[in-house]
């Protein structure tokens, strides 16, 4: 026997998938099995069935080392409605913590006055508009029959006059949507089955919300650092100590090492947060230096004091000035 012959037995094309080859013999072996069916013939049939599926299955199944074949089509799915997107827009620290976000979609409600059907029980008659009732239209040949209403000099509308015949009305639904914390812009969250409606004998399509991000009065995200801008006094610059930077979770309070030059400071971590394998960002507070508009004349003096005692260790606090104090010296 055939390869061909065991496709025919199992009513199967040419090709199938193993799980349309499972799909017909599971349905083929229930009609023939000998325990269900009295037919004299049966159990040669159910033999016959149960030798084209394993002949098949062999065959369709990929040995260990071999790649499947590519040759069986998709397993046909039930036919879906389309699916939907919607742009949702949050706050940053919304974003990053998480939330749950309200928002209406478009749906449809079946309309009451005809209980979905489209139709209403009595016909509306109307004389017929195209040959004004006579049911005849007068043309090149002389008169034949009026083709809008058959003849009749009248129409019929069946169209329930509730929702004009679709049996339905538009209606927006509110839903509640979580969103989970750490999407970042222009990732999307899937709401199952809140798409286009399902069609005949199928199931409804998905809804996307794909996420932006509002822009932040203080925080700019990239990527997964979150950038800030820092004033912070001159002083607080030179002696160090503590100051405090805004986090998405709130204020920290970070110490900063004496005579701080670097423009930034890295918190580790402390950025947008981590979701599934996606580490957290950093925060990267960038200093901007404060200077005091005026000083007051203990402010000059202890200034001056410091001065002072810099220039007197020059060799060690900066050796650059010191090299330059020299290089002045040669120019005498
Ligand atoms: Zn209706
Ligand atoms: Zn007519």
């Amino acid at each position: 026997m055939s390869a061909v012959d065991f496709h025919q037995i199992l009513g199967l094309p040419q090709g199938a998938s193993a799980a349309e080859i499972k799909r017909a013999y599971r349905r083929l072996a229930m009609r023939w099995h000998p325990d269900r069916n009295p037919d004299p013939q049966a159990h040669d049939q159910f033999r016959l069935v149960r030798e084209a599926f394993e002949r098949l299955i062999q065959a369709a199944s990929p040995s260990p080392g071999e790649a499947p074949p590519q040759t069986g089509s998709p397993e046909p799915r039930r036919p879906k409605g389309e699916d939907r997107r919607m742009e949702i827009s949050l706050g940053l620290a919304e974003a990053a913590r998480g939330c749950s976000v309200t928002i209406s979609v478009e749906s449809r409600s079946a309309c009451s006055d005809c209980e979905g059907s489209g139709k209403r029980s009595y016909g509306r008659t109307t004389m017929c508009g195209a040959c004004h009732g006579s049911g005849r239209i007068r043309g090149a040949n002389g008169l034949s029959a009026c083709q809008t209403c058959a003849g009749k000099g009248f129409t019929t509308d069946c169209r329930c006059p509730g929702c004009e015949g679709r049996g339905w009305l538009p209606a927006n639904r509110q839903l509640d949507v979580r969103i989970p914390p750490g999407l970042l812009p222009g990732e999307e969250v899937r709401v199952t089955g809140q798409g286009g409606p399902a069609p005949q004998d199928g199931e409804p399509g998905d809804l996307y919300l794909r996420l932006s991000i509002d822009p932040h009065p203080l925080f700019r995200l990239e990527h997964l650092d979150v950038h800030v801008q820092v004033p912070v006094s001159i002083f607080r610059l030179l002696a160090g100590g503590q100051i405090e930077v805004p986090t998405l979770d709130g204020i920290r309070e970070i110490l900063l090492p004496e005579a701080f030059t670097e423009p930034r400071f890295r918190l580790t971590g402390a950025g947008y947060p981590g979701r599934g394998a996606r580490s957290p960002g950093d925060l990267i507070a960038h200093f901007e230096t404060q200077l005091p508009r005026f000083l007051t004349k203990e402010q000059k003096a202890m200034l001056d004091m410091a001065e002072q005692v810099f220039q007197h260790q020059l060799d060690d606090q900066n050796p650059t000035l010191a090299r330059w104090q020299a290089t002045l010296e040669t120019h005498r």
